[in-house]
């Protein structure tokens, strides 16, 4: 009797502690809340994922960013019908490259994936359809525009992906995909700012500090070319 409601109590404030330090101690599941997401079951190699595996805040930085990276991809065709200037179409492959990288986590982890059957330039997040009705509009003046709306994109792209690796807790398989989103947003920043340069124009960051924009400007400097010589 009396052990009995010791358990009544311990119980909840068990479930509490797991919320409290995020589910990581081993501790034993239990019969009465039997659900999945208060089991720790261990990964068995190859696989074996499921949403408990995932924070809340994972979840959804994954179904933001693959809107995202849709939203880089379709400004880019979009532009590249607009100018036909070929950097438009080289990174707006890379970008669906990335959306699929992304997907394939969202998948992975059993989420709805909000890409569905979208066409260029629809999105469920309405955050991010006002951003590329905003970008289009941006760019639609002047290729110059257009490829400042780039560097724009780029930028805000690696400050969320800054932001998504730092909320991530230890999770190494979505830390892997955002590394590469963000080596290939540094990477399409630099194309930008030297597509504008060839065109005459010197780029200013625009969501960056400049201080963080000279360190990405700054990083790896041109290996490829000097290595060549
Ligand atoms: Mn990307
Ligand atoms: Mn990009």
């Amino acid at each position: 009797m009396e052990k009995r409601n010791y358990n009544i109590l311990i119980i909840p404030l068990m479930i509490l502690a797991m919320f409290l330090f995020g589910c990581e101690s081993g501790s034993e599941p239990e019969d009465s809340y039997g659900s999945i997401s208060f089991e720790k079951q261990g990964n068995p190699p190859g696989g074996g994922f499921d949403l408990g595996d995932l924070t809340e805040e994972e979840a959804a930085g994954l179904l933001y960013m693959v809107e995202e990276e849709k939203l880089a991809h379709d400004v880019y065709v979009t532009f590249n019908e607009m100018y036909g200037e070929p950097i438009f179409e080289n990174i707006s492959q890379s970008e669906a490259a990335h959306m699929r990288m992304v997907s394939v986590k969202i998948a992975k982890y059993g989420l709805v994936n909000p890409i569905g059957e979208n066409g260029i330039g629809e999105f469920v997040n309405p955050e991010i359809q006002e951003l590329f009705n905003y970008f289009v509009e941006q760019g639609s003046s002047s290729l110059n525009d257009a490829l400042n709306v780039g560097g724009a994109i780029e930028e805000t792209d690696i400050i969320d992906l800054w932001e998504q690796l730092d909320m991530l807790e230890g999770n190494l398989d979505i830390q892997r995909v955002y590394s590469n989103l963000l080596n290939g947003s540094k990477n399409h920043l630099k194309a930008f700012v030297r597509v504008l340069d060839f065109y005459g124009v010197q780029y200013e960051p625009q969501y960056l500090t400049q201080e963080q924009f000279d360190s990405i400007m700054n990083e790896t400097p041109r290996r490829k070319i000097r290595r060549g010589n």
